[in-house]
């Protein structure tokens, strides 16, 4: 089989892991899927992002890669790949990679040709672009340190928010020995780019399990990001038949996850909204504003922290208003960037409420 018809498979498998930035969903393809845009750090990185191999001797049960699928089984040889993104580097203007790999044999065998990729890579072809690495379950620590050492960022996928939902998904993956071992590990390690890791979202386990997990990966871990995955039915896998999650519940988790992250929001502040583990179907921040607030705040005399828990009022507003700007009306809220028909049922001026546009 020739390197492109590789290619095609090996990039489409890798489509499954969505342990990238949030972007990284496919906005462009250039023939070959496997190319996305992606909000990096500091930049927007186009990323090649491929498995090495798509054999993988786990049988996780939403995988086309699992054990037993009968699927086409292709790898990449270190050179055969280092040669695919030279070209698609200096053609394409791809200029990040994602490797990732299903677990043919030996996770540090195969760890191995994915280092011996980068090498190339870095040292041959001169490559000082972004390299997301992602760590095999059971890969020796020692490899997990010289990957750090040629990579931006890392991930190991952690799949489930505790070991008994991912042992209904998996019989042979060990929630602490294989992932969460490894995570502590990449964690000390000295990477640019930090850590990130993935979780499916199913009806295995409450929005609620998943939010803990993701609240202890970033307060334990200094996780870079947790991405949020929404189940999908794979043919040819043993979960075919069982319902796709909705969307909607991925994007919900991914509101509480940034408020969480970027807005220092406490879990003990989301728990109040959550009905049986379940987080509402609207916008958590307003449902969080309606369940925590004890009457109205009065914006001049707020704190930082009072004011971004105001729906309507970002980090930014909330900054333009405590370096300062004095709120009068509605109308100066709207001007430092604030969404006054949001803030309008939760704030007050001088122990006021507005009754006309022009004063409070
Ligand atoms: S370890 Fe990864 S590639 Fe292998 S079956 Fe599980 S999800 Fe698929």
């Amino acid at each position: 089989m020739n390197v492109l018809d590789k290619a095609k498979i090996l990039a489409e498998a890798g489509g499954y892991d969505s342990c990238g930035p949030k972007q990284c969903e496919v906005k462009i393809k250039e023939g070959l899927g496997g190319i996305y845009n992606a909000q990096t750090e500091h930049k927007t990185c186009k990323i090649f992002k491929t498995l090495m191999s798509n054999s993988c001797k786990f049988d996780c049960k939403y995988c086309q890669n699992a054990t037993g699928c009968e699927k086409k089984k292709v790898k990449y040889k270190p050179e055969e790949l280092v040669t695919l993104f030279d070209y698609l580097h200096k053609n394409l203007a791809v200029n990040g990679l994602f490797l990732s790999s299903g677990v043919s044999g030996d996770p540090d065998k195969v760890t191995e040709e994915m280092i011996e990729t980068v090498k190339i890579l870095r040292f041959q072809k001169r490559f000082n672009g972004y390299v997301h690495f992602k760590v095999l379950p059971g890969t020796s620590k020692e490899l997990v340190k010289q990957a750090s050492e040629l990579s931006t960022r890392m991930s190991i996928n952690i799949e489930a928010p505790n070991s008994s939902v991912l042992n209904e998904l998996s019989s042979c993956k060990d929630y602490k020995s294989d992932i969460i071992r490894r995570q502590k590990w990449i964690s000390k390690l000295n990477l640019g780019g930090g850590q990130a890791t993935q979780m499916i979202v199913n009806n295995l386990a409450t929005d609620k399990e998943v939010l803990k997990m993701t609240d202890w990966e970033y307060n334990e871990l200094s996780l870079k990001r947790v991405y949020y995955s929404s189940f999908r039915p794979v043919k040819g896998t043993p979960l075919e038949n069982e319902k796709a999650e909705s969307l909607s519940r991925q994007n919900h988790l991914y509101n509480v996850d940034f408020l969480l992250r970027s807005y220092g929001y406490k879990l003990k502040e989301v728990n109040p909204i959550m009905d049986e583990g379940m987080l509402p179907k609207e916008d958590p921040k307003l449902a969080m504003a309606k369940a925590n607030f004890q009457g109205a705040i009065d914006v001049n005399e707020a704190s930082y922290e009072e004011l971004i828990r105001i729906p309507g009022i970002g980090p930014k507003t909330a900054r333009r208003i405590r370096g300062g700007n004095k709120i009068r009306k509605y109308t100066d809220l709207h001007k430092l960037g604030g969404w006054v028909k949001r803030a309008k049922p939760f704030i007050e001026v001088n122990g006021k409420r507005q009754k006309m546009l022009t004063e409070f």
